[in-house]
Order: structure tokens, then sequence, then C-alpha cells
């Protein structure tokens, strides 16, 4: 089953091994004052695309009241709600989320330092609230912009060799890895990416597709996220004819002729495309992570390899939910009670 399904919405803190934790903003003035003079803290869930970040996330908010920040670097354009898997509002049950959708890519690609302003412009925002910041999404160069004491726009701590990034943090931070194995991350994803074309991703960028765009500096913002580049190749051959147009071609020409055959070959070819390099982005957000832990950053990593198993082979609702709990949410929400107390 996917990760989120209207079926296994139910909430973990009705279960018995974790208490919910109330996170009391202000329990005396002495102690509003120590937490004015404190650094925020910030539970970061990290982790490649795919393994269950936002079902954490929501997870976590019932058991801490939390506000969800985004670091997806595509996600935080209006637009593509599908093609960049933006959590939508019925999975979000509630939980306040920022900087998700509410850029407007006309103006211009957002950078890390624009990402590290607004980031922590939301983090103070929740935390002026009483709640607890999450900060949920996949992409690293963004987690670290907002994240370090010292932020250099110049230095491009992924890129070559790569400067290592800094340990010193702005925030008090708990670090939360989700990890699954690559080949079961894998297996995953492509059967992801067929249900997001099952729900409507092609529909979505043929509606997208403009062939009178100029872009003079290449492809910026969201016209990168992964989806756009393999199917306006597509759309160059085939320009979309409005909604529905895969089964309104067959209907219309009523047999499988050379044509169908050839326009049916460059749709998998895209699909194809797609899947490797959602499987290359995972290779490298991981290779990014690994660098991150590298520099200091302390990591909790959660293994959610059997849940992903479990999800992939169409194991129905409860046991995949049961060793998710167990295996993710469970020992998740001990560090974060942990770190609420340090
Ligand atoms: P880089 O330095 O390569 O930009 P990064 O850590 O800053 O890496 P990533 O989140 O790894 O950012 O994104 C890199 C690329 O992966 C994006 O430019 C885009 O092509 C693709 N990508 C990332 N997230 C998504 C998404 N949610 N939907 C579609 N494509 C995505």
């Amino acid at each position: 089953p996917p990760l989120f399904s209207p079926h296994n919405n139910h909430h973990p803190n009705a279960s018995t091994h974790h208490k919910p934790v109330r996170w009391s903003p202000m329990a005396s003035s002495a102690a509003a004052h120590r937490r004015l003079r404190r650094r925020a803290k910030v539970v970061v869930i990290m982790g490649a695309t795919g393994c269950g970040k936002s079902r954490l996330s929501i997870d976590l908010a019932s058991l801490f009241p939390s506000e969800v920040i985004n670091s997806d670097k595509m996600q935080v354009y209006q637009g593509l709600d599908i093609t960049t898997n933006k959590i939508t509002p019925a999975e979000r049950l509630g939980v306040p989320h920022h900087l998700l959708g509410s850029y407007d890519p006309d103006d211009g690609e957002m950078t890390p330092s624009q990402f590290r302003s607004l980031g922590h412009a939301a983090i103070s925002g929740v935390a002026s609230r009483g709640n607890l910041p999450l900060l949920v999404g996949g992409s690293n160069s963004f987690i670290h912009a907002l994240l370090v004491e010292r932020f250099d726009p110049e230095t491009d701590v992924f890129g070559g060799l790569g400067s290592p990034a800094s340990p010193e943090l702005r925030y008090d931070c708990c670090f939360l890895w989700v990890d699954v194995s690559l080949p079961v991350l894998e297996d995953y994803l492509s059967k992801r990416v067929d249900d997001m074309l099952g729900i409507g991703m092609f529909e979505e960028l043929a509606h997208y597709y403009d062939p009178g765009r100029t872009d003079p500096g290449g492809r910026t913002g969201l016209r990168r996220a992964i989806g756009v580049p393999e199917f306006d190749r597509y759309f160059k051959k085939y320009p979309p004819r409005g909604v529905g147009q895969r089964d309104a071609w067959r209907q219309e020409e009523g047999k499988e002729g050379d044509d169908d055959r050839m326009r049916e070959g460059a749709y998998e070819e895209a699909v194809r495309e797609i899947k490797e390099n959602t499987r290359q982005l995972a290779k490298r957000q991981i290779g990014k992570i690994l660098r991150l832990r590298g520099c200091g950053w302390e990591m909790r990593r959660l293994d959610a390899t059997e849940a992903f198993g479990l999800a992939t082979a169409g194991e129905g609702g409860g046991r995949w939910r049961e060793v998710w709990e167990g295996q993710v949410v469970g020992p998740s929400a001990k560090f974060v009670k942990r770190f609420l107390q340090e």
C-alpha cells in the first residue's frame, strides 16, 4: 500500500507504547526567560526521497505539538503537486506546514540564502507559538544553509571534493535520519512513479508544458523537478491536446497504428528516465547525508527497510504499519522526548 492511504491515517498516539508528551511552552516566567536565552530546538527529519519523512513528521506531530517546515527545494514552489510529491492537505491532518508550495515559481529560483532567512523566520514563528519545529525534506543543501551558524553562499559543501560542512549550528538540533536499504528503496520508488502517473502526474505535466517558454539561464527552479525535462521531450514530439490525452488519442485513432506504438514507446522512455533519475537522486541524497554525518552532525538513524519491504510487497494496512511504528515512530519519539527534556 502507499505509505499514505485513507486506510492508514490513524494515529499512533492511541497505541500503548508511546505516551503523548506535552511540550509546555511557558511553565513559569523564569523558565520562559531561560528558554528565550536558549537556542530554539528543532527536530530535523532527513532521508532520501520516498523514505517516509512526511509520514514520520505527521506521526510525531500527533505526539508532540508541532509544525512542519518544508526543506524540499522543489516543494517550496506553487504547482506540480503530484510531480514533486507534496503531502496533500488531507494527509497533513491539520498539522500546519510552512514553505510548502508558497513560493511563486515566476519570482525566480529560491536560493539557499533565501531559504536560510525564510526558514529562520518560520522556525521563530513556530517556537513563539510554543510548538516544536519539524524541518522535513530531502534537500540537504537547503538544510545545511538554514542550520549552520555561519553560512557562506560561495562555498559549495557538497560539490567536487567539497569543503567540510560546519558542525556549528545555530539551533539545538535533533537529527532523525530515515534510512531504507537502497535495493528496497529502489523497488518502492519505481512503484511510486507508477502510482504518481496513476493519480495524474502525466496530465499535470501536460498542463504545465509550454512550448513557447524560454529559459535563458538554462533550466531553473521548478522546471528542474524530475518529470519536467523527461516529459518535455515527449511533449515536443507529441504536443498535449487537452485532458486525458493518452486515452483520447487511442479512441480517436481506433486501432494501434505505428504512430501509437512510437508514442507509447516515447512515453515508456520518459517513465524509464524518471525512474532512473529518481534512483540517482536518492543515491546522491544518501551520499550528502553521510557527508554531513561525517562532519559531526550527530544523526539518529531509523531503519525503515522492513516496513518498506512490506509496503512494496502490498502487505495490507496492519503489518507494515505495526513495523513502521515499532521500528521508526517509537524510537524517533523516544529520541525527541529525550531531546526536549535535555
Ligand atoms: P543539488 O545541489 O544537486 O541541487 P540539493 O541537495 O540542493 O542538490 P536536492 O533536493 O538533492 O537538492 O535536489 C536536486 C535535484 O533533484 C533537483 O534540482 C531536482 O531536479 C530533483 N528533485 C529534488 N527534489 C525533487 C522533488 N520533490 N520533485 C522532483 N524533483 C526533485
